[in-house]
């Protein structure tokens, strides 16, 4: 398997030359050339399979440069019953009609990116260590990216981390689960500033060409395909452990996804694209309903950073989706000069209207829908009340937005993007008292944390990287 750009300006690609990049040189995004099959026969076949071996069945076929017994020797590292809290790795927890929770948030800092920065970190040591080199990661975070990646990172070989984060900015909880690694090459650095000013470094350290090549810095972004790619498999999990075998055609089930940068939920046009029977994926935003309104309207109008309301599921407050691009190749029929075109357009007006291809958006199963403050609260109350499971906000959007789409016959999985002691503030005001705490976490925000502040400065991360790095 080859990696195109969707926009059509980058030579085909194996995958591990993907894995190290961001955007494709011409802006555009990697994509497979193709996309790979699975039969109903297959499918029933993968019913019994760990989920490693899962992971492995359906990754062979998107990362073909890696020799099949090394990549299996990288899932069954990735995807143990000691990262991910059971045999299961990926448990279903039914709730009420109809619908049931995909959990996805077992790993180590308790949300859905675990699921594939896991993977990522076994992958880039991997590849790494093959090509003889070293990579510095710089990434800028406010929450879950960064903690993901850390935790994903910690301990690697060849693999440093440079994660800014505004300082003082972060819930304790989360500032605790990222301050409280002390393995050498997880490196927090509290920035004096807000979070845009973390990003701002971020670019300016990034885009110094010359620096960012002597000191081989690299980012774990969610546009990276190898994150698409792990999170593919759980769609292929959620379908067989959430149907019963038999039957002359497969069983259908739908998926709802609180989404932001539209990465959780392309992994799922992906699987639907391999033949996985899909009924709906169920498109799920908050305040910030760029998707859900191109889903209503067909038009494209990602929103300045002063358009972006601050909500209580904050990782999907997002002004524009960096991952929509890919879905919209696949709408365009895989023709790259329209979406270079389209990305021209949006460039120059700000928005792209597809409204004249409304009609083919059912054809890909979408359906969207928003949730708002008050409705998250009153989810998370109604669905402790019926069920005594107690929900993060951005899985209450998803449960609010999926109701009107539950299907007699059809299973309704919510993904479960975070575990509620994340964001336990939003759950005391739902519920009058804190989010249940995972075992061994209870001291968390006492442990000894290793953090360095520095001003907004971007000469300051430049010289950390250059004395600490990788190399
Ligand atoms: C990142 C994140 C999302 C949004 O996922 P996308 O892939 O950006 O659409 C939703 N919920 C939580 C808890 C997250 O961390």
């Amino acid at each position: 398997m080859r990696y195109v750009s969707t926009r059509g300006g980058m030579a085909p690609q194996p995958f591990t030359d993907v894995l190290l990049e961001g955007l494709a040189p011409d802006g555009g995004l990697a994509v497979p050339e193709t996309i790979p099959r699975i039969g109903p026969a297959q499918l029933e076949s993968w019913r019994g399979l760990s989920y490693a071996d899962l992971a492995f069945e359906v990754l062979r076929h998107f990362l073909t440069d890696i020799p099949d017994d090394e990549l299996r020797a990288l899932t069954h590292a990735a995807y143990r019953p000691e990262v991910f809290g059971s045999e299961a790795i990926v448990p279903l927890k039914p709730l009420d009609g109809g619908l049931s929770l995909l959990g996805l948030s077992q790993g180590p800092t308790l949300a859905f990116k675990d699921m594939a920065m896991q993977l990522l970190g076994h992958l880039f040591e991997y590849v790494l260590a093959r090509r003889g080199t070293t990579l510095n990661i710089l990434g800028a975070t406010s929450g879950d990216t960064g903690s993901a990646a850390e935790h994903a990172m910690r301990g690697k070989h060849g693999v440093a981390v440079f994660m800014l984060s505004p300082k003082g900015r972060m819930s304790p909880f989360q500032r605790a689960q990222m301050y409280s690694l002390q393995d050498a090459n997880i490196h927090n650095i509290a920035v004096e500033g807000v979070f845009d000013d973390c990003q701002d470094i971020v670019k300016a350290v990034s885009g110094d060409l010359d620096f960012k090549a002597a000191h081989r810095i690299g980012a774990v972004n969610s546009i990276n395909w190898a994150r698409i790619a792990a999170q593919v498999v759980y769609y292929f999990h959620g379908w067989r452990v959430a149907t019963q075998p038999g039957g002359a055609t497969p069983p259908e089930v739908s998926f709802a996804v609180p989404s932001g940068n539209f990465g959780n939920i392309l992994a799922g046009h992906v699987a639907r694209s391999m033949g996985l029977p899909i009924r709906r994926l169920v498109l799920a935003t908050n305040e910030n309903n760029v998707l859900e309104e191109f889903f209503r309207t067909g038009i494209y109008r990602p929103r300045a950073s002063s358009e972006t309301f601050e909500t209580s599921s904050p990782s999907m407050d997002i002004s524009k989706a960096s991952n929509f691009e890919r879905f919209v190749y696949d709408l365009m029929g895989r023709d790259a000069a329209k979406v270079k075109a389209l990305w021209e357009q949006l460039q120059a007006r700000g928005q792209f209207d597809l409204s004249a291809l409304r009609g083919e958006f059912g054809r890909y199963g979408f359906v969207a829908g928003t949730s708002s403050h008050a409705d998250r609260l009153a989810t998370i109350r109604e669905v402790f009340e019926r069920t005594g499971t107690v929900i993060d906000p951005h899985t209450a959007d998803g449960v609010k937005v999926a109701r009107p789409f539950v299907e007699p016959g059809v299973p309704m999985l919510v993904l479960e993007t975070a575990l509620p002691v994340k964001f336990s503030e939003t759950i005391e005001a739902a519920l009058g008292r804190p989010a249940p705490r995972p075992p061994g976490l209870e001291n968390l925000e006492s442990l000894p944390q290793r953090v360095l502040t520095i001003p907004a400065d971007v000469q300051a991360v430049k010289d950390l990287i250059a004395a600490q790095g990788a190399r």
